[in-house]
Formats: structure tokens, sequence, C-alpha cells
């Protein structure tokens, strides 16, 4: 009998150490799939670590036998147990719940046999011999089910024509000459920041390296933060490796597709992987190459459970599987523009647009300037100029694209008698009213109800919708746009692209199809429509209302809105033919605020300047390092109570080693919203002056704050969010 070391699916708090002891008749290798007994369940579990001879063979207990090997599954690779480990103690979670909750999870549902059909299914709709023979499942169906458009395509048996290839931009040729060599291992690899305004032709760079890689044999991991950004990605991907198999990763495939393109990753099928954040833990037997997209994006932020950040493990991976990392964007994070800076990121600049395209003009409309509206009547959406350049735009057969970051019709209805407003009852929030079907929907909780025909408290049936969002704006300026003509005859039209028109399958894909075919003149939308997507048509962009951004107390609302601004000018002007006359308006109360200015001067880098010296001078991240303690309760006064307790808890660990000099404790404070369905949430920040101290603090104060939750019975959850987005 040998003893293993098995990572299971352990509730994270549960007190358990992290891995379990089992028994098994056969050798097992470390990274092999197990079915292990677990109270009376019987769950899966990746081996973790094989007993030596002279290990203590004498345990407490008489071990429970390993149930069942799924031996048809190559066992998962040192360096993905390396790096789920890591992993986990980073942020702070149980190794056996990480290494669960990153595999696909129909695969957590099969057995051997289950396994060994869904690799033979794979292997032949790929074509692919298996290299040693393994005994045919069972019962074989009869009728396969059809390979499915995610599916991974089947390796043609002639290679196919290479694609004429584009020639480089300077700037391209320059930043591949620094790149190339590292991914096809003639050079150590290492990690890069490539700075690229929008429209430098950042993907082309990408392209150009995962062939490098690819020619010499690895696989390519590529990252995008948003799903929707997938579909056209992989296409360009397709288009240029047509005789390569790709996969795509995320979290809007069907379970067996998932798991299929998984194994195919996995078992080394695949040469090319297009994913969202959880690709970063998709197993890679000859990683040559990981880029991120779009790196600043918080999306690469994991929000619940293990809160991890797909774009800092891809730093780690890259050194753990000698690969070459890209981090990709216009507006790179302050962190990674910090590490570019002192040297510990390769930085690579891309200053110019292709074809020598000028990024837009930008307009600051000051609003206070615009004419007043008579008496009772709100400020229309658009102000004169915005609406004159969107005529303009209709006239000469151009898209215009308006952005607003919130959706629904108003973010608030209110009666004019008595002042009521659609609060939620579960949430310290207004209820969004969303017209389309006459609902006070909470985006917090859910909490959905009709709109009451009058005022619940004072029977007025005179309520009327406070405030805009995009279901209201795309209505305002189709009134705006009336009686104006597209050349060739008709009325202008008006779409809309958010969470809300998106819901059903296929319908952003049709949407974003009927922009691109000129279907459409006005685009109205939430930050949805600025990201990534490659618009030819579009020479005007707006953000309606982007103030609300300005005045958070995040310390990186600025960072983020002036990411969010950029990237929705480089949506205009992407042909280059057209470049000359786009423009980017930004209406706003407060038009002297620096980051206007940085924007109109398309310059991130002194916005990063200035931006880094205030983090520097207020001790925030990249000088210092967060972690974040939320907890929930019904009660306010649990919920400080546990992090005070908490809080009292840290500063006697850390007496002993006299590092409370380098650890600050903030107060409990409630954030934005401080009630949710029910609940008062409260957050308590945790700075340290480096990584090291703040890991060393965690690594001995987590693994206690179980313990304190007896005496404090009404706490109903707690968390650990490390290097924590939103606080
Ligand atoms: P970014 O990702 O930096 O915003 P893209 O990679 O989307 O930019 O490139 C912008 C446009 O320029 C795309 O339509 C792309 O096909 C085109 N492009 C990129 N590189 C070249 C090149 N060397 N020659 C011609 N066109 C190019
Ligand atoms: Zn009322
Ligand atoms: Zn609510």
């Amino acid at each position: 009998m040998k003893r293993v070391q098995v990572a299971v699916e352990t509730p994270q708090h549960a007190g358990m150490g992290d891995l379990l002891d089992y028994e098994s008749e056969h050798e097992l290798a470390p990274g092999s799939l197990v079915l292990v007994p677990l109270g009376r369940r019987v769950v899966p579990g990746v081996v973790w670590s094989v007993a030596r001879p002279g290990d203590d063979e004498a345990s407490p207990h008489a071990l429970r036998p390993v149930q069942e090997a799924l031996k048809s599954l190559a066992p998962l690779p040192e360096a993905w147990r390396v790096l789920v480990g890591f992993a986990a103690r980073y942020y702070q979670r149980s190794l056996g719940e990480l290494a669960l909750a990153v595999l696909p999870p129909e695969l957590r549902k099969l057995d051997d046999a289950g396994v060994l059909k869904r690799v033979l299914k794979l292997e032949k709709k790929l074509g692919v011999a298996r290299a040693e023979a393994s005994p045919a499942p069972k019962r074989r169906r009869k009728n396969a089910a059809p390979v499915s458009a995610d599916a991974p395509p089947a390796m043609p048996a002639a290679p196919l024509p290479a694609p004429t290839l584009p020639p480089l931009t300077p700037e391209q040729a320059a930043v591949l000459d620094a790149l190339l060599p590292t991914c096809t291992g003639q050079a150590t690899p290492a990690c890069h920041l490539l700075h690229g305004v929008t429209g430098s032709g950042k993907t082309e760079v990408y392209l150009r390296a995962a062939d490098a890689a690819l020619q010499v044999g690895r696989q390519a991991l590529v990252l995008v933060p948003e799903i929707n950004l997938t579909p056209q990605l992989e296409a360009r991907f397709a288009q240029r490796f047509p005789g390569r198999r790709m996969v795509s990763l995320h979290s809007g495939l069907t379970p067996a597709q998932r798991l299929a393109n998984w194994l195919a990753a996995h078992l080394g099928h695949a040469d090319l992987v297009l994913g969202t954040r959880l690709a970063i833990f998709c197993p890679l037997p000859r990683l040559g190459l990981i880029v991120v997209d779009e790196e600043h994006d918080p999306s690469y932020k994991q929000q619940d459970g293990a809160r991890y950040s797909a774009r800092d493990l891809a730093v780690y991976r890259g050194k753990l599987d000698g690969a070459t990392v890209v981090l990709g964007s216009a507006t790179p994070s302050l962190e990674s523009w910090q590490h570019a800076q002192t040297g510990r990121y390769q930085l690579l600049t891309m200053a110019e647009r292709v074809g020598h395209g000028v990024l837009p003009k930008v307009r600051v409309i000051d609003m206070g300037e615009q004419p007043k509206p008579p008496a009772g009547h709100e400020l229309p959406p658009l102000s004169p100029p915005l609406l004159a350049a969107v005529q303009l735009r209709i006239a000469r057969g151009e898209q215009s694209l308006l952005f607003l970051n919130r959706r629904g019709f108003a973010p608030v209805l209110t009666c004019g008698a008595c002042g009521w407003k659609s609060g939620c009852p579960h949430c310290s929030a207004w209820r969004v009213f969303h017209k389309l079907d006459r609902t006070l929907r909470c985006h917090h909780c859910g909490f959905t109800e009709r709109v009451p025909k009058a005022c619940p408290d004072c029977g007025n049936l005179d309520i009327a919708p406070l405030g805009r969002g995009t279901e209201r704006l795309e209505e305002q300026v189709a009134a705006m746009l009336q009686g104006c003509e597209r050349p060739g005859g008709g009325p202008a039209r008006v779409a809309r692209i958010d969470a809300d028109t998106t819901r059903l399958k296929g319908t952003l894909e049709q949407q974003l199809a009927a922009v691109h075919d000129g279907d459409v003149d006005v685009l109205v939308g939430t930050q949805m429509v600025t990201k990534g997507h490659d618009f030819r048509r579009v020479t005007l962009v707006a953000a309606v209302n982007p103030d609300s951004a300005l005045f958070t107390a995040d310390f990186r609302a600025p960072e983020r809105l002036f990411a969010t601004l950029m990237q929705a000018a480089g949506r205009a002007g992407r042909d280059a033919e057209a470049a000359e006359r786009s423009e980017m308006f930004v209406q706003t109360w407060s038009p002297g605020h620096a980051i206007f200015a940085a924007l109109a001067a398309h310059d991130f880098a002194s916005f990063a300047q200035s931006q880094l010296r205030e983090r520097e001078m207020a001790g925030l991240p990249p000088y210092a390092h967060l972690a974040l303690l939320r907890c929930e309760a019904r009660e306010a006064s649990a919920a400080e109570g546990f992090l005070r307790a908490a809080r009292d808890l840290a500063r006697n660990l850390l007496l002993p080693e006299g590092a409370e000099a380098e650890v600050m404790f903030y107060a409990p404070v409630p954030p934005h919203v401080a009630r949710v369905a029910g609940f008062e949430r409260r957050q308590m920040l945790v700075e340290a002056a480096s990584r090291a101290t703040l890991q060393r603090l965690l690594a001995q104060w987590t693994p206690q704050l179980p313990s304190l939750r007896s005496g404090h019975k009404g706490l109903a959850r707690w968390a650990i969010d490390v290097d924590p987005l939103g606080i």
C-alpha cells in the first residue's frame, strides 16, 4: 500500500489541512486525478505528493483507500502544480479548493471510463493517433455528436499555404526584433510590456510572436479580458494559422466544449489557446509564449472565491515555464508601468498608428457653459456641439459611438410630490428603472418589481425617472435625430449594445455585425462597446457623462477612467483614411480636470507619471501592498466587531517580530454599497511596505481567522482579497 497526499475541495475554512492522506494499491504519479471518499461522499482530487519509502509509515488512523484513479488522463504537469500551489498561498485559499476550482467543471464529474470516452472522442475528431494502445470504451455510441463550431478544428492532411503577411511597420519590426528571439528560446525569456497606442498593430505583434513560438514546436496562450472579444481574436488567429489547432477557453462555452478544449491543450494537441482569465490555469506542456492583451483591464482579477489576478499569475507562470510574457496595452496598469520604468519588465513602445493614422482630436465640452433648458426640463443628453457632430457623421455616412457607463432607463425613479425614491428594500442602493419591461431592478441583489402605478408613499401619480441610463439615452438620441436623413435617404438608425441587449447567446455577434456592415448610424452603449472592437466606420466617439468616475473614493478611479476614455477614443478613426476627421467628445462639468488635458494630448506617459507621484506620496500601490479583509453580517456591529478582533489578532502576531511599523491597519469601513441583500458589508484595509511583509503577515494571520468566528456569531461570510482592485 502506498500513501498519497491528495488535494480535495474542502470548504476553505473547514480547518482541515490542505492535503488529505489516502492509501493506494498502485503507484500514482503526482498530478494524477483520483476519486476519493470524503465523509460520506466520493469526491475528485489531485494527487499532490507521494510518500517516499522511509517516510513515517505509521499514521494515527487507518487511511481510506483511493477509490479510483483516472488513469486515462495524463497527470497534470509539475509546473501546473507549482502554479496552483503558489496562487493558493499568495491569494490565501486552500490548495484543494483552488486546484479543483480551476479544472473544467465537467472533468470533476467524470470517472476513468468517462474521461477515456472524452479523450478518445477528442482524438478521433482531431485525427490524432493515440500513442499507447488504450482499451476501447465498453459501449461506443452509434451516432457520435456532430462536430460543434467551438470544437478544435481537425488537422488538415496537407499543410495549407501560408497567408500573405502585411509588411511590418518600423515600430512593429523593432518590437519583434526584441521579442522573437525570446519566443524561440534563442534568448532568455523575459516579461515585456508592450505599450502601443490603439491601432498601432499590437495584434499583429502577437500573431508574429505566436508564429515564432509555434515554429519551434511550442504552445502559445493568449488572454483577452472579455469573452466578447474571443470570437474576433479567434477569427484573426484562425486566418493566420490555418494549419494549426486552436482552442478557446472561457466561461461561455458549454461544459463539454470547455472540457474538450482543455483536454486538447493539456494533451498537447492544441498549439494555441485563446481565453479569458480562467485560461491562465490551463495545463500546457510546451508553453512558449503568454500574451495578456489589454493587461490593465480589471476583469483579469477574479472577483469572488480565489481572487487571483490572471495578469500577475501570467508573469509568474512565464518564469515557471520558461515562456516569454507579453503584456500589451495602450494604457498599462500603473503597476506594470512602474515595473517597466525600473527595468523589471522590458518596455516596448509603439507610438504610431498603422498607416500613419492620427489619433482622434479630443474636444472637452464644458457642460456648465451649455444653454440652460427651460424651467422644469432636463438638460438634453447631447450638448449642441456634440449633436451637430453626430448629425455631420450621419450626413457623411459615418458612424458615431456614444458611451455611457450605466445601463437601464434611469438609475432611480422619484416622486415629485413627496420625494420618494426607488430604493431597494434589501440594499443601500437605488433600484434602476428598466422601461422595456417596466421594472425596477436592483443591480446588486437582483430584487425586481413592476414599476408602481403611483407613489407608494403618497399616492401621487406623477413619478418620474431621474438621471439617465443607456436605454433612455438611446430613446432620447433617436428623438433628437428625428428628421435627420442618411445619405441614401431614410431616417438615421440608432442602436444600443449593453448587458441588457446582449443577454441571449448570439445577439452580441448579430449586433456587432450590423455595426460593421454599416446598418447602424449611431451606436449607444456601455463600456462593452469601447473595448477592442475594430470598427472601421466610426469617426466620432463621445463620453456622454464620465464625471461620476472622477469623484469616487477609489484611488484607482482616475487610472481606470483614463484607460476607458483612451480606449474609447481608440474606436474612432481606425481606418487611416478617416482618421484625419475623427473626433472624441467628452462632456463634463469639470473641464479643468487634469485627466482631460492628458487625454487631449494622448499622453499616457505624463498621466502615469503624475499618478505615480501621487501614489508615492500617499503610500499607495505600487509603492505599498494591500490586502482587504471583507465580511458580511446581518448587523453592522457584528461585522465591525469581527474586523476589529481580526486586527487585534494580527497586532499580537506582529509584535514579537517588531514588524508592526511596516504594516498599517485601517479602520473598518463600509464599502461603496454598504448593505446588499440584507447583509451589512464592512471591510478593513491592511497596508504593508513590501509584498514580502504582507505575505508573511497573511500566512500567519489568515489561518487563525476561522477560530475568531465563534466569538462573532452574527458573522455570515468573510474573505481576504490580496491586491484588491476596487476599494
Ligand atoms: P491595436 O491592437 O494596437 O489597437 P490592431 O492590431 O487592431 O491594433 O491593428 C489595427 C489595424 O491595423 C488592424 O486592422 C490591422 O489589421 C492593421 N495592421 C496591423 N499591422 C499592420 C501592418 N503592418 N500593415 C498593415 N496593416 C496593419
Ligand atoms: Zn410621493
Ligand atoms: Zn438590492
